[in-house]
């Protein structure tokens, strides 16, 4: 009886090709085959580190048939790598579904762990890393994407989202407009030779994003809330925003904290309590 074969997880570099891992070369080398999401994108990397292998396609449309294939292919003894266009499969990319009908046919899973655009943006970000909450892409529908985030409102974690360059620019719209003016790192093209990381506020980001046009791959990475849910029915919010801030200055704050203060209390952007107070 042949013995049954096993599913490596293999991760790929997310831009630079010198982030391939030792084992992922060696596992790539000696499997009988490779599942890619895409053969073309990913016969570029084998051609690069001379390795031949066959590819097979395995991607979000094809995945139901392609799926019972490497299944098939597996409990007759093949080895088979799993790679994604970049990064780390199943995390945003095909796998999740494969890996379950695996498991499902007690097939053995080995991960080749390496580039994860999440973590290496997480770990530039200068956010709180303790805990976060990797959430991935946003809906592209803009009322989805709007009851997507206000379900994230109260969360106190760092938040880490994927974005496609066209979307940016409503994204951080949308993300001022429902989580106020919080702390913002966004990591563009890492690992490439246009990586960037800028971190300020998200009304800063709107700004700079207005002045240049958004290009490349992002990794959205967002503090988390520093209100709890059901903070904001604070008898504080039935007050007139001057009298919000003057509460604070009475309990002591000078008036710049004041102000910082009830703008986070309202979830608004500090200039319009400002305008308020000028009024
Ligand atoms: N599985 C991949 C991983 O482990 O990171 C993610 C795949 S997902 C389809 C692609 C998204 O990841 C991009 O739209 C972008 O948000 C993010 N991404 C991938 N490579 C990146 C890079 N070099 N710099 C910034 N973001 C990147």
């Amino acid at each position: 009886m042949t013995d049954i074969g096993t599913l490596y997880v293999v991760a790929t570099p997310i831009g630079n090709l010198k982030d391939i891992t030792l084992r992922a070369l060696e596992v790539l080398k000696t499997v009988d085959l490779i599942a890619a999401e895409d053969t073309r994108h990913t016969l570029k990397l084998l051609n690069h580190f001379e390795i031949k292998k066959p590819l097979t396609s395995y991607y979000e449309h094809n995945k139901q048939y392609k799926g019972a294939k490497i299944v098939a292919e597996l409990l007759a003894g093949k080895n088979i790598a799993l790679v994604s266009d970049a990064g780390t499969p199943v995390i945003s990319d095909p796998g999740e579904l494969l890996i379950k009908e695996c498991v499902q046919n007690s097939i053995p899973i080995i991960t080749v762990p390496g580039a994860c655009a999440a973590v290496s943006a997480l770990t530039l970000s200068a956010l709180n890393t303790k805990r976060f909450v990797f959430y991935g892409f946003l809906s592209a529908k803009s009322r989805e994407r709007t009851a997507e985030l206000e379900q994230l409102k109260y969360e106190e974690k760092t938040l880490v989202f994927y974005e496609a360059p066209h979307k940016l620019r409503q994204t951080l719209k949308d993300m001022r407009q429902i989580f106020g003016d919080r702390r913002i790192s966004v990591c563009r093209e890492l690992t490439k030779k246009y990586e960037q990381v800028l971190r300020f506020s998200l009304e800063e980001a709107i700004c700079y994003f207005e002045e240049n046009e958004p290009k490349g791959e992002f990794v959205l990475v967002l503090s988390g809330s520093e209100k709890k849910e059901g903070a904001f029915n604070s008898p504080l919010l039935e007050m007139s925003v001057r009298d919000h801030v003057n509460f604070y200055i009475q309990s002591g704050m000078d008036k710049k904290d004041a102000i910082k203060k009830c703008a986070l209390d309202r979830g608004a952007p500090k200039r319009d309590i400002y305008r308020e107070m000028i009024d």
